[in-house]
């Protein structure tokens, strides 16, 4: 038999079967692709389809994790990123994703929804303003959010911006077991952290007790007076009657190593729609972005009860610089260690602008985290040029100081003033706003010339154990309290 016969008595099967596989192509293949975008995902998270191995010798291993993360972060997790080569750059970078608490101020971009969120913050004529440039002025929805706006108004009063509260958190605990380990560090875990848990209830507790987030430049601004002079001037908020003013921070924002391996998330990133939020290596070595700290929760309760924040205000990050910014290990001590220097810093950038953009404020909490009334004057000097020098650029200007153990320069207000060597450093440095810690009262602010000094109150484990009835007014720490936080708190 010749080959040409051989051909044609077996064409109808070579037919079938190359009709067989077309099919199972053009079927399967995009399934599979649907397979690897929706594949399970705990709830809130997304995962990095990439393992990052750990290596074997343990005394690396944590650095060679936050390496390589840091690698994949700063080159491949964002494809928008990659299709925009211009979003490299902090002060180019401005608004690249939509976020609800984002204003909008072109005519051409006048979104109905973001007027709609706008009015639930109490951002009543800027609401107003845009809605009366809308195109479509016929669109039933606005007439009934002209009439919000005026309802709106017309419930406000002028507070008290002096009678506010100010909360502070360090890093959340996102996994008790790793936390409460019984290793060196639980005890101190279990006196000045908070879980992610107990955050998600303090929320709660807040907002249903009328609490309403305000920014630091809410409260007070510096204003020049007829001569010249810098004055910090109280801010006009107007909220509903039974509104309290609340101000959040959150301290060390840095992630800084010995929390790895403890239950903690390790940076704060930007997600695939360019929206901060934080990863973590879970136990199989993969990085994991989710909820697991303050900012992306706090984003997320806002954006479902946006009336718990006056006029977008979120809450101010406070850095220290020796470990780096948000979990990137910047400084410049890691120029020899860390070889992804420049897309951490980057990428550092990149999220600061980010948290900026939607909110959020930065301050300073020294560079090597040091105890203001107990260096000399030279260290002290040192201490804020450094943080100047490496974690200013990363995050921009700010003016608030937060003082590192809660301790200032001196306890007294009186030594506020340019006699002072420290304050005419802080204030030469741009600081105008400075906040200790102080549970004795729920209101603490004093505005005086041209500056501002309040006290913060700790939402943490030790606080909630040993002095719930400082902060009754605030929450219920017997039902904040996490089940799986050891008690006692240990005592300090
Ligand atoms: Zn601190």
């Amino acid at each position: 038999m010749d080959s040409k016969n051989k051909t044609i008595t077996f064409l109808p099967l070579i037919i079938i079967i190359f009709t067989v596989v077309v099919l199972i192509v053009v079927i399967e293949v995009p399934k599979i692709f649907s397979k690897t975008q929706s594949k399970d995902k705990p709830a809130g998270a997304f995962l990095i389809d990439k393992v990052i191995f750990t290596n074997d010798s343990s005394d690396s291993a944590g650095k060679q994790i936050e390496q390589q993360a840091s690698s994949i972060d700063a080159s491949n997790t964002n494809p928008e990123e990659l299709q925009n080569p211009s979003a490299d750059s902090v002060s180019n970078n401005p608004t690249e994703q939509p976020d609800l608490t984002e204003i909008s101020t072109g005519v051409e971009n006048i979104n109905l929804d973001e007027i709609e969120t706008m009015i639930k913050m109490y951002d009543y004529d800027r609401a107003l303003e845009l809605l009366e440039k809308y195109p479509d002025q016929n669109d039933e929805r606005v007439a009934g959010l002209t009439l919000d706006i005026k309802n709106g108004k017309n419930n406000t009063v002028l507070k008290n911006s002096l009678e506010n509260t100010h909360i502070f958190f360090h890093s959340l605990i996102y996994n008790t077991s790793k936390a409460f380990d019984d290793d060196y560090k639980a005890a101190g875990y279990n006196q000045f952290m908070t879980t992610c848990l107990e955050f998600d209830r303090i929320l709660e507790q807040l907002y249903e007790r009328n609490y309403v987030l305000v920014a630091m430049h809410d409260l007070a601004k510096l204003e020049t007076d007829e001569n010249g002079k810098q004055v910090m001037v109280p801010g006009e908020i107007y909220l509903p009657e039974n509104k309290k003013l609340l101000v959040l921070s959150v301290d060390d924002v840095n992630y800084y190593e010995y929390m790895e391996e403890d239950g903690f998330a390790n940076k704060l990133v930007l997600d695939q729609n360019g929206k901060v939020t934080c990863s973590m290596i879970n136990d199989q070595g993969m990085t994991v972005l989710g909820n697991y700290d303050v900012v992306p929760i706090l984003d997320q309760f806002i954006e479902n009860h946006p009336d718990f924040s006056y006029r977008g205000a979120k809450g101010i990050l406070a850095l220290t610089g020796y470990e780096g910014a948000l979990g990137y290990r910047t400084d410049e001590r890691y120029k020899d260690t860390n070889p992804n220097l420049d897309a951490d810093i980057a990428e550092a950038k990149k999220v600061a602008q980010a948290l900026r953009d939607t909110g959020w404020e930065f301050a300073s909490h020294s560079w090597g985290h040091v105890k203001m009334n107990a260096i000399t004057l030279e260290n002290f000097q040192q201490d804020a040029d450094r943080w100047e020098k490496n974690i200013l650029p990363i995050i921009g200007e700010t003016d608030i100081m937060i003082y590192p153990f809660g301790a200032p320069f001196s306890w007294s207000i009186d030594d506020y003033n340019y006699d002072n060597q420290h304050f005419a450093y802080l204030k030469q440095k741009g600081f105008d706003y400075f906040c200790t810690v102080d549970c004795s009262r729920y209101y603490t602010t004093s505005i005086r010339d041209d500056f501002l000094l309040q006290g913060r109150i700790n939402l943490d484990g030790y606080r909630m154990y040993y002095n719930p009835e400082l902060i009754e007014d605030l929450i219920d720490p017997d039902y904040v309290l996490d089940e799986a936080r050891p008690l006692p708190v240990p005592p300090l």
